[in-house]
């Protein structure tokens, strides 16, 4: 099972649509559990979205990869390292 830091590595990918099946289907688990990353994914899907709709059809991987990094360090700021089992 993906953690967090494993999911929003994934994250611009998977926006991007660009990850298999299986790591599509890890991906759904843990967002579907972890509130945390269902805002990250909810926030990043906004963004993309507004910059769509302003008339910029693609986003360049380098943005979505640079966001992704930018949000994954507020991550680890701002949770706890996850316990593990
Ligand atoms: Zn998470």
């Amino acid at each position: 099972m993906f953690n967090c830091e494993q999911v929003l590595a994934e994250l611009a990918s998977y926006l991007d649509d660009e990850v298999v099946a299986e790591i599509r289907q890890e991906l759904e688990h843990h967002l579907a559990e972890c509130k945390t990353c269902s805002v990250i994914y909810d926030s990043t899907r906004k963004t993309i979205r507004v910059v769509t709709d302003s008339g910029s059809f693609e986003i360049p991987e380098e943005v979505s990869a640079r966001m992704t990094k930018r949000i994954m360090a507020k991550v680890r700021e701002t949770s706890p390292p996850e316990s593990k089992p």
